[in-house]
């Protein structure tokens, strides 16, 4: 569960997928509620499993698409993990780095106190994203 932001409302959802250019249907708000609100760092599986219990018949392939149309409206990030080839998916889309935990398989979002990246790449280069993914095991 998260603490910030507060639960969004179900119109607030809906503004929220309008103000980005994407029709709000019943299922792409549901998603959104729990991407956006429930779960941090939500799988596919995570998602579909909530999903089932708002909307009957909801299939796995329109979580999919719906999951991908939010990434690339910039709602939500895809974070690919080298270790399965699970995608997670994260409501702060802001940069910065995470931490997996190898016991709980939990992401943890990193602070910039947490991590600094520097880039010194020059003007040939702009930067669009940074991912920085830490393995560990939290004490
Ligand atoms: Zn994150």
């Amino acid at each position: 569960m998260k603490d910030e932001p507060a639960n969004m409302e179900f119109h607030e959802v809906e503004e929220r997928l309008r103000v980005a250019g994407i029709q709000p249907t019943a299922q792409r708000i549901a998603i959104c509620q729990y991407v956006l609100n429930q779960k941090d760092h939500a799988s596919v599986d995570e998602v579909k499993e909530w999903v089932d219990h708002k909307i009957p018949k909801v299939s796995l392939a329109t979580v999919y698409n719906t999951l991908n149309l939010l990434v690339k409206h910039g709602l939500i990030k895809a974070i690919k993990l080298p270790q399965s080839d699970r995608v997670h998916y994260d409501c702060n889309t802001n940069v910065h780095g995470h931490f997996y935990d190898e016991e709980s398989s939990e992401l943890i979002d990193l602070t910039s106190d947490q991590i600094k990246v520097i880039c010194n790449l020059g003007d040939d280069f702009e930067v669009d994203d940074i991912q920085v993914l830490i393995n560990g095991k939290r004490k």
